[in-house]
């Protein structure tokens, strides 16, 4: 499943398809997923098969990961016809960043225009 499963993770479990979820993408190192609770007209999730807590968890061996997941987003939003009405990736990292689920995870939010500062 590419690292080991934490049990207590609700991402950990959409991997293992123990919690159900709307999929729209999954290869070998990561899966995309409809947000449970969309912030805009379109909202899915990227999030790698292996457990990492956070960007700050990421280190060298991770890299090639990383881009990978940029990848992913850049032909998932072109197929899905978004990619020149613009859109907006967000990665909440710690309690002051917003972040409710340890398992690092990249929002991608498109259909609408956003503000910024996002407050
Ligand atoms: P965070 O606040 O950590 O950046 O984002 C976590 C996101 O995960 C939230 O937008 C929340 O709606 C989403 N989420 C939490 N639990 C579930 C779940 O069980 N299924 C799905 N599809 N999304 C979830
Ligand atoms: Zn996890």
């Amino acid at each position: 499943r590419g690292g080991e499963k934490v049990t207590d993770c609700v991402f950990c479990s959409i991997i293992d398809k123990e919690i159900p979820s709307e999929i729209i993408y999954e290869d070998d190192k990561v899966i995309a997923f409809k947000d449970a609770n969309p912030q805009a007209p379109i909202h899915f999730l990227v999030i790698p098969r292996e457990h990492i807590e956070s960007l700050n968890s990421i280190d060298e061996e991770n890299l090639e990961l990383i881009g990978h997941i940029f990848y992913v987003i850049k032909k998932l939003v072109k197929q899905m016809g978004f990619h020149e009405e613009g859109y907006r990736i967000v990665n909440n990292c710690g309690e002051f960043g917003g972040q409710t689920v340890s398992h690092i995870h990249f929002h991608v939010l498109g259909g609408r225009k956003f503000s910024w500062p996002p407050g």
